[in-house]
């Protein structure tokens, strides 16, 4: 912030003019600085399941003869791998998704639809904990993008919303447009989340209580998916959130004129 790095060549042109370039490196620069810090934090973070992979290991070679206890640790193993293969599946799509502002995959997309079927994907493990998923969305509504991607990103927010809201409360979701802008709004009676730590949850691996969201099975790069995701769909996401009465994740995305939706999937839908 504030510095330039700057590269100069300069070349002569006959014995009269001399030609100077000037290429701006700082972006370069920058992207590489955060590229390294990613990488020093993905090495942090793969040595805690990594780690209690092996000493369960150890536990299980060590309690051979008590077969209770082996299954104890084999089960705990399992959850320890999971959780790896969550974390090397997160690395992979933020990896993917950092550094490109062109969504190549892109085409139209029903989002009323989208959000029902992440709705549905959540509803199970919602109501194992008596809570309860509304949602409201008064017309259809087209935006241009990438299906994975956008379900990956909405699902992210209704799991967050379950996640950290009490057993026996209630999850809405919201899909509304204003003038050409979609809306998408997931909100929680939750543990809210306080204003120093609303900017930070979209950073990589931030999390505000890290013990807790460990225990729940989150890696810490869910909101940074969801904020490279969007934004490459040339949206953007924000948080609104009262400590102790929950909190609201808006997603805003580019509107698709439901006429272009209609022309571009002519013949295409059943
Ligand atoms: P995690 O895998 O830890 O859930 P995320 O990137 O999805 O990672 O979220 C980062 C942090 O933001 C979480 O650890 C949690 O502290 C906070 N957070 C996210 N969503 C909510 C929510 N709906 N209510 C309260 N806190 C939340």
């Amino acid at each position: 912030e504030g510095h330039w790095l700057v590269h100069l060549r300069a070349a002569s042109i006959g014995d009269q003019y001399v030609v100077i370039m000037a290429e701006d490196r700082s972006q370069q620069h920058r992207t590489e600085a955060i590229r390294h810090d990613f990488v020093a934090n993905v090495s942090h973070e793969l040595k805690t399941p990594v780690g209690a992979m092996s000493l369960l290991a150890e536990a299980i070679e060590d309690a051979a003869d008590d077969p209770e206890a082996v299954r104890h640790f084999a089960s705990r193993l399992t959850i320890e791998s999971m959780r790896l293969a969550a974390l090397v599946q997160d690395v992979i799509s933020l990896s993917r998704l950092q550094g490109r502002d062109i969504v190549e995959t892109a085409e139209p997309l029903d989002i009323t639809r989208l959000v029902s079927e992440a709705i549905d994907r959540v509803r199970t493990e919602a109501s194992a904990r008596d809570i309860s998923i509304h949602s409201r969305h008064p017309e259809p509504l087209s935006v241009y993008g990438d299906h994975d991607q956008l379900m990956a990103a909405i699902r992210n927010l209704i799991d967050n919303a379950v996640t950290y809201s009490p057993d026996g409360s209630t999850v809405w979701v919201e899909v509304t447009k204003h003038d050409d802008v979609v809306h998408i709004a997931v909100s929680d009676q939750g543990s809210g989340i306080a204003e120093e730590d609303r900017e930070r949850i979209f950073e990589r691996f931030y999390r505000v209580d890290s013990a807790r969201s460990r225990s729940t099975g989150g890696t810490g790069l869910g909101l940074s998916i969801v904020k490279h995701t969007v934004s490459n769909h040339g949206g953007e996401v924000m948080v609104e959130s009262v400590v102790d009465e929950g909190s609201t994740f808006l997603i805003r995305l580019p509107a698709l004129d439901p006429e272009a939706h209609e022309a571009a999937t002519e013949g295409t839908e059943p």
